[in-house]
């Protein structure tokens, strides 16, 4: 079958499946090459790994000595996210304190420093700083409540973070500012292929059941950790192949340090505690998994490996509560017998003319950090195959909201809201805050979760032009219900909000919020132990069986 280029009668020119950084990125690169693309996503955007990462978009030290390729393109690729979305990064300095008093400690803090010394070479790439390092009493200074004892000393380097889950919105948006299409809680079913060529897909919308095939003329696999499932859509079981490893992420209800702080965990695993905004992070852990991966479990053995590693330099982490984690599976290329943390982070585009399916490919492997680059090299396979000579665009085109720095002091006081709802509403929208204010009107100010905060407009804004389409997809966007109330004081008012524009009844309006809730609860419980958790929802489901209130 031979592909036309510009041919009307399909649908549209690419199907890209999947949601997370690298779909949206390739859906958003060629956009602004002038093809018709559709992004079919089976949950939300940024469910999977891309909303659950630690959002670093760094160089990855840790890969320096294995994969230095990765450290490469990840500085370069962070140093191009920097300048297309400016509002959403922000600086995070990391301090590695290193204890011991021996010989061999003193060594190993002089090969941290020459690490180190390597690591400032790639730092220009990204803006970064050098590294410093610090006597004891400088890094008590810098971090605190840190353990004193046999401490011999710090490191200090220099990354960037950036909120995965804003990241894919902005790209999906920019798609669709440029023609392109976004089907969301839509699941592919089947890769639909005539002659040996992919020529659309099956989708079933999930919330309503409908399902329908799109007519296409090239279908690129962009499902991360889902790929090899994925794959299998199109009869190419086996074909493709990851490594899927389970990450978890702890959110204390408030900032222990004003910096990062590197640690050991008892198996010797590098870990961290960063500052989030009003909360902190603490990361990560990294294990194969075979779970269902629309329902990865967190365990209350991994938050108690979590915080027993930063416990052990930070004992305060101790006074802080747990008010959420998160969980996402890595789509790691697949190697076997290497330990996880080993695995190369290095990206790969499978051309599937290999196995018999033109105009089919798929991107596995890969790092937020590195996505714009790695959705460029994979748009750079797809464009010429459909006829399209277009070069990319996207490491000097802004991303929606990215195209000026936003007075943050201006903004609040020309629409009579909080500096701090100015300040997450511009982190999160950059120059289209004003849009989300002026859209929004005088009811738009409403502060409709006080815990981060997040205003009625900005709820508005992510329904209409985000493609929000449960109240999950708004808190995923806005962070509403992610603070310490964990939707107890919002959910309703929100869920009000995005149901007027919905269409969601009265009973719609209750049942979404009661999800969110829900939802938040269930990412607490391992933090109070699993045995004490499951016996707390059999009270709670008793007294609301007794017709309890609460
Ligand atoms: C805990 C953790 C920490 C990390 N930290 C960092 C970090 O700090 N810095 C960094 O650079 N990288 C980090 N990473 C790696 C990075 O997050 C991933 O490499 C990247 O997000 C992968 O993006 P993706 O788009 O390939 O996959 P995903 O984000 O997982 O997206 C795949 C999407 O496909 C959808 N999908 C699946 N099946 C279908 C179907 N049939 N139809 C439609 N849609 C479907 C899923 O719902 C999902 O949304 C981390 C990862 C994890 C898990």
């Amino acid at each position: 079958m031979s592909i036309r280029a510009n041919d009307r009668s399909y649908d549209c020119d690419v199907v890209i499946i999947g949601g997370g950084v690298n779909g949206t990125g390739l859906a958003r690169d060629l956009s602004l090459r002038g093809l018709r693309t559709l992004l079919v996503e089976r949950n939300d955007l940024a469910f999977g790994a891309s909303g659950n990462s630690s959002g670093m978009i760094h160089g990855g030290p840790r890969y320096l000595t294995t994969h230095p390729s990765v450290t490469r393109s990840s500085c370069e690729d962070s140093g191009n996210i920097q300048r297309i979305a400016p509002h959403m990064i922000f600086r995070v300095p990391f301090v590695w304190p290193i204890y011991g008093q021996s010989f061999f400690d003193r060594l190993r803090f002089e090969a941290y420093d020459a690490f180190f010394a390597v690591y400032d070479q790639y730092q220009p790439l990204k803006r970064g700083k050098r590294h410093a390092r610090l006597t004891p009493d400088e890094a008590l200074k810098v971090v605190p409540g840190l353990v004193s004892d046999k401490l011999l000393g710090a490191m200090t380097f220099d990354e960037w973070g950036i909120n995965g889950a804003r990241l894919c919105n902005a790209n999906a948006l920019d798609a669709r500012e440029h023609g392109g299409s976004v089907l969301l809680h839509t699941s592919v079913e089947k890769v639909l292929i005539e002659d040996g060529v992919a020529t659309g897909v099956r989708v079933r919308d999930r919330l309503t059941g409908e399902t329908r095939d799109i007519s296409a003329r090239a279908v690129v696999n962009a499902t991360g950790a889902w790929s090899p499932i994925t794959a299998g859509f199109a009869g190419l079981e086996g074909r493709v192949k990851v490594r899927p490893g389970k990450g978890v992420h702890l959110m204390l209800d408030r900032p222990i340090t004003d910096v990062a702080v590197m640690c050991e965990a008892i198996d010797g695993r590098s870990i961290f505690i960063e500052p989030w905004e009003n909360t902190s992070l603490i990361g990560t852990t990294d294990d194969d998994t075979y779970a269902n991966l629309d329902a990865l479990p967190v365990t209350s053995d991994e938050v108690r490996y979590l915080v027993q590693g930063i416990e052990r330099v930070l004992p305060r982490v101790r006074e802080a509560r747990i008010i959420g984690t998160t969980v996402g599976a890595r789509p790691t290329l697949y190697a076997w017998g290497k330990l996880e943390d080993a695995l190369s982070r290095e990206h790969e585009v499978l051309d599937h003319a290999r196995d018999g399916v033109k105009n089919l490919w798929s991107m596995i492997g890969g790092k937020l950090a590195s996505y714009r680059q790695f959705a460029e090299e994979a748009a750079d396979l797809v464009a010429p195959a459909l006829g399209v000579g277009a070069r990319c665009t996207t490491h000097t085109a802004p991303l929606p909201g990215g195209d000026a720095i936003v007075d943050v002091e201006t903004l609040a006081a020309r629409f009579d809201i909080s500096h701090y709802a100015a300040l997450r509403l511009v982190g999160r929208h950059g120059t289209r805050a004003e849009r989300v204010l002026a859209e929004g009107g005088k009811a738009g100010r409403l502060v409709a979760c006080t815990t981060e905060p997040v205003l009625a407009a900005e709820v508005r804004y992510v329904v209409t032009h985000e493609g929000a389409r449960t109240l999950q997809d708004v808190a995923r966007r806005t962070n509403l219900a992610y603070g310490p109330c964990g939707g107890a004081e919002c959910a309703l008012t929100a869920a009000l909000i995005a149901g007027e524009l919905l269409g969601w009844s009265a009973a719609e309006v209750r049942a979404q919020a009661i999800d969110l809730i829900m939802a938040r609860k269930r990412s607490r419980l391992p933090a109070i132990g699993t045995a004490q958790a499951r016996s707390e929802l059999v009270i709670d489901a008793t007294l609301r069986g007794l017709g309890a209130v609460a």
